[in-house]
């Protein structure tokens, strides 16, 4: 996710008026976490880990909170989960349905319902679509919420129940926070990271022509995408994109990383798809993806998110500066 804020050192750069679209842009470049520099500026990276906005703050944060409220509140007894069974199967999908209300239904309720920010940083003026014969139901929001909730809530839940049997029958490897605390906190500070690995290439890979007209054209109708677009995915491209928690079925692991991990994917869309620009509430909650919403509008550019710099690497890498001003960013300020 970019929510990054213009660099304080840096004079922000005239903000373009809302164009005849009624698309708006921030005043200042996208800018990539500043890992991936060579020389290493150690001082940076300190500072874009601890800083806020910045690594942890507030966004991984926030869902490794979500993950232990989960965990300690709501999560049923591996004990219980050696046999499929509807009590902890049906505990864990009801916990899933109320964490996306809450958390996509959020964002959804304060940005589009009461409208509380306004259209101020909001990248398209327009409001979803309604009465429009692409989505479902003639209704983007509608159509969003049956993929969203309907179906990746049913993909995500059979992920983890597969999982928690497997975690629970030993098949999988298991890992005690007793026996190896430190490799226990690296995993959860690696998590963020395999997952922008893993969903870059995914994405390539749904890029590839058949795969884009028949799985992922669904996610880009949503061309003014709002919350709910988040996990508005073709069941097959949910399947894909949830299946970065695979790799607790090899790597050694606890429970607790596979939750957290599948939990920042299901729920990290909200923030990637609401198309606003934060901070919002009041300046406090820096949020939004610039970013991705310039692959929602133009297709064929940023794949990847902030912090691995995959589209700079592959040259599909787009700033949202107009032609030409991108070119007369300094690497400092690219940076
Ligand atoms: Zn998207
Ligand atoms: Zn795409």
């Amino acid at each position: 996710m970019s929510v990054e804020p213009p660099p304080p050192e840096s004079a922000p750069l005239p903000s373009a008026a809302r164009n005849a679209k009624g698309e708006w842009r921030p005043p200042y470049p996208i800018r990539y976490a500043p890992l991936f520099i060579w020389p290493l500026r150690l001082a940076a990276v300190g500072r874009w880990l601890v800083s806020y906005p910045g690594f942890l703050w507030p966004i991984n944060v926030l869902l490794l909170a979500i993950s232990a409220v989960s965990w300690f509140l709501t999560q049923p007894d591996i004990a219980r989960c050696t046999q499929f069974s509807a009590d902890w199967i049906g505990q864990i999908y009801v916990r899933n349905l109320v964490l996306m209300w809450l958390y996509y239904g959020g964002y959804y309720l304060h940005l589009y319902i009461l409208k509380r920010e306004g259209t101020q940083g909001k990248y398209d003026a327009n409001w979803p679509a309604r009465n429009s014969r692409l989505f479902l139901f003639r209704d983007q929001v509608y159509d969003n919420i049956f993929w969203t909730c309907g179906v990746a809530g049913l993909i995500w839940t059979a992920y983890e129940v597969g999982t928690l049997w497997l975690y629970a029958n030993h098949h999988i490897p298991g890992l005690e926070w007793s026996r190896h605390p430190g490799y226990f906190v690296l995993w959860l500070f690696f998590i963020p990271f395999w997952r922008e690995f893993h969903f870059y290439w995914v994405h390539r890979l749904i890029h590839w022509k058949p795969l884009y007209r028949s799985v992922h054209y669904l996610h880009h109708k949503n061309i003014n995408p709002n919350p709910w677009s988040g996990m508005a995915m073709h069941p097959v491209e949910t399947m894909l994109y949830l299946s970065v928690v695979l790799i607790h079925w090899i790597v050694p692991s606890h429970p607790f990383h596979f939750l957290f991990n599948l939990q920042h994917a299901a729920l990290g869309p909200a923030g990637g798809h609401h198309g606003f620009e934060g901070p919002i509430l009041n300046g406090k909650l820096p949020t939004g993806s610039y970013f991705h919403y310039l692959h929602h509008r133009y297709f064929e550019c940023n794949y990847g998110e902030s912090t691995i710099p995959f589209d700079r690497w592959f040259g599909t890498f787009r700033d949202g500066l107009p032609e030409g001003e991108g070119a007369k960013l300094t690497e400092e300020q690219r940076d």
